[in-house]
């Protein structure tokens, strides 16, 4: 049987596999739409972005929040730059969850939080990515997170995970812009966002029919 993911609405320009634990990163051009599937399910996929001709000009999670009118993102939600520019529109959407508040976990936070400084992180994912283009450290910001679920109470109190994306869940990113993105497949194995079992996500670029 074919899995819904497997149908693409047009020229698939790329089609990769993103091993668990591992970072990704393509620049996309105008147009084109990135397709990220869940493969096995309950994986978080952490995800940054940055105006290709303009570093600066880069994913800005507060004013997505604003501009959109809520903290979560789904079928719909058009994700901005600092300069608020729309950088990608959430065309399809599987899941129904994604969070942009929870960050990236870290070497910092997961000795913070669980005393294992050595565990990989998002953030050394990112890091390792951004310098294929010149960035580093300075470029990071706060991130998005698809397939991550962070249920937040009516009284501010959030947590982090369990995942509940199913396999095959998928999002479709069309990019506004000529964009760069940059993935993080979450190794994070002390707390539920990855079912304490990272797994491999895809990543199929293609242009729209
Ligand atoms: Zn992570």
């Amino acid at each position: 049987m074919t899995a819904r993911w497997e149908s693409v609405p047009g020229p698939v320009v790329a089609n990769e596999l993103i091993a668990a634990r591992a970072g990704w990163s393509r620049s996309l051009q105008h147009g084109e739409v990135l397709r990220l599937v869940d493969l096995e399910g309950k994986q978080a996929v952490d995800f940054l972005c940055y105006n290709a001709h303009d570093h600066e000009d880069r994913y800005a999670a507060a004013d997505t929040m604003k501009i959109n009118g809520n903290i979560f993102i789904g079928k719909g939600t058009v994700i901005y730059s600092v300069n608020c520019n729309p950088m990608f529109t959430l065309v399809e959407d599987t899941c129904g969850f994604h969070d942009t508040i929870g960050g990236c976990c870290s070497s910092a936070l997961n000795r913070r939080r669980y005393s294992k400084p050595d565990d990989p992180s998002c953030r050394q994912n990112f890091l390792d990515q951004l310098r294929r283009y010149g960035m580093g450290p300075r470029d990071m910001v706060a991130n998005l997170n698809f397939f991550m679920h962070v249920p937040v109470a009516a009284d501010g109190s959030m947590d982090m995970g369990p995942g509940i994306s199913r396999p095959g869940d998928f999002v479709d990113l069309r990019a506004e812009m000529d964009v760069v993105a940059v993935v993080s497949n979450c190794p994070q194995m002390n707390n539920p966002v990855n079912d304490y079992n990272p797994t491999p996500v895809r990543a199929i670029v293609y242009r729209p029919a």
